[in-house]
Order: structure tokens, then sequence, then C-alpha cells
């Protein structure tokens, strides 16, 4: 196989582009596929202040790097969950990428600052730990980038996360979700704005990415992955690309330039606790928390 650029020894084959490509044009490849995300859907410019939701994984460690190869002034945000080793690690792998590139980095340990983990809630709650740590991580992860000024909160979602979450949406017919499953959601009371930048960007790509770009990752699975519905229907849609590649971007593709879902907005108000949009009277995750936090 040789790059599609240089004729040069391949190291990377990306079938669904049916192109290969060195080291060197891989990267360049992967930084023009996001470059390319954020203007045509005019997410943000280099004056805006970005702040990205860090996991340790591949996904937000690989667009934190893009983003800062192409000028864009981003910090960072780290939820310490409590997962045990899982956690202490990832975070360790966040801080040694942030040095490496002297870039700027929020943590809140979720104990600390919320008095209890993400094992702690799905035990008290009995609901599966990724949907508690979903739900923290949404309503977190605003709060930070409300209380740090930003203009918006950059999300590491991947082609094959985003193409997951919409056969879900699409098989349970879930009218409101498919909604608000956009590359962009704007601000509103409350909510910062929220980018998704790597929707064209497949995982083994950001994976193989990371890897020629040297940037050291945290590789083992949350302990707590077991029945997290979005992986199952990656592993459904990773049987159909197999099959015939090409077709998650073009289901996804798809989606954003012909399925709008237009169900009317949900009537907000305040959250008696918090005062962060909800509609009840009370948000989800001061409920969770107060489960949580029970004794
Ligand atoms: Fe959270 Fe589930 Fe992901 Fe673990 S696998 S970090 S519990 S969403
Ligand atoms: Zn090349
Ligand atoms: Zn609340």
């Amino acid at each position: 196989m040789r790059c599609r650029v240089c004729t040069s020894r391949a190291a990377v084959e990306v079938r669904r582009h049916n192109a290969a490509f060195c080291r060197d044009h891989f990267i360049d490849h992967v930084v023009r596929q996001v470059e390319r995300t954020i203007h045509e859907f005019d997410m943000f410019d280099h004056t805006d202040r970005l702040v990205i939701g860090v996991s340790g994984g591949k996904d937000s460690l690989a667009l934190w790097d893009i983003l800062h190869r192409l000028g864009y002034r981003c910090e960072g945000i780290y939820l310490d969950l409590g997962i045990d080793a899982y956690s202490t690690e990832s975070g360790e792998y966040i801080e040694r990428f942030v040095k490496e590139r002297d870039l700027i980095l929020r943590v809140v340990d979720l104990q600390d600052a919320y008095g209890f983990t993400i094992p702690q809630a799905a035990e008290s709650t009995r609901r599966s730990p990724c949907s508690a740590c979903g739900l923290s991580k949404r309503y977190i992860l605003n709060e930070e980038a409300l209380k740090g000024g930003y203009d918006a909160l950059v999300m590491g979602h991947n082609l094959d996360d985003e193409a997951a979450t919409l056969f879900s949406n699409v098989l349970n017919w879930s009218v409101e979700y498919l909604a608000r499953q956009k590359v962009v959601l704007p601000a509103s009371d409350g909510l910062v704005k929220k980018v998704k930048p790597l929707v064209r960007v497949a995982e083994r790509e950001t994976a193989a990415y990371a890897v020629l770009s040297g940037i050291d990752y945290e590789v083992e699975e949350c302990p707590m992955v077991a029945g997290n519905t979005v992986n199952r229907m990656k592993e459904w849609m990773a049987l159909l690309e197999h099959r015939s590649p090409g077709v998650t971007q073009h289901f996804l593709g798809g989606f954003y330039k012909v399925g709008s879902f237009d169900a009317a907005p949900p009537v907000l108000r305040s959250c008696e606790s918090c005062g962060r949009p909800t509609t009840g009277e009370r948000c989800a995750f001061c409920r969770l928390q107060e489960l949580a936090t029970r004794s």
C-alpha cells in the first residue's frame, strides 16, 4: 500500500475513503477533516475561548492536540469520576499531555465537589453506571464551562460514537433525542454552546492519529462499561461498516443533511435546587446527587 499523496509506504489505510496515507499525510488528513467540520458547521473561530471535556482516552486527547495544532485557544476539563485506578490513571495521562504542551487544565473531583462517585451513584440509584455517569458529565461540564465563561464546550465524540447514538435513537424512534442530536447545540439560558468537531473521524482513525502523534492515552476500558448501550450499537454498526465501508459516514452525514426532527422543545423551568434548566421541579442531576449522597 502506498500513500495517496506522496506514494511512499503507507502507515494507515482508510477503507471508507478508499485511500492510504503515510504517517505525516495521515496526520494532515485527520487535521483537515476536523478543520473542515469546524468551518462547515461554523463552530467557532480563533477569537473564541474554548474548553474541551477530556477523559484521558484517545478521542478527547487527539482532538485537543488537533485544536492546539490549528492554533485555537482551548483549555481542558477533567472530571474525576472516582472509578478507582481507572480514574487515577486517566488523570495521570491527561496531566502528562498537558505538561508536554503547556496547556491549561481544570480538574473537578466528583467526590470532593458533589459528594459521590460513579460506583456509589450506580449502587444507590440502581441505575446503570453509564447512565449516572453520562448525566453527571453533561451537568458538570456545562457548569464548569459556564463558570469559566467559555464561548463553547468541545466534545470528543467521534464518527462511530455519533452514528451509534443515531442508530439507537432511530431504533427507538426517540424523536426528542433525534431533535437534539446536533453537531452544534447553540447556547441557551443556563446551557453553554456545545460542539463536536470530531464527527468526521472514525474511532480507529483517532487511535491511529494518537499513536502516530505520540499521544499516550488510557487504553484500558472503563471497568464499569458492561451494559453500555452505545457500545452495543457500535458493535452492530461495525459489522455493517465491515461489509460496506463508508456506510457509517453515509448514515450520519445523511442525517445531518436531511434529518431534521422538529420535536416541540420541552418547556423548561429553573431547578429548585441548583437553578439550571429542567422540565420538572428539580433537575435529574440534583435528584441523582441526593440519592447518591444519602447515607
Ligand atoms: Fe462512565 Fe460508562 Fe464511560 Fe465508564 S463506561 S466512563 S461509567 S460512561
Ligand atoms: Zn505521504
Ligand atoms: Zn438541579
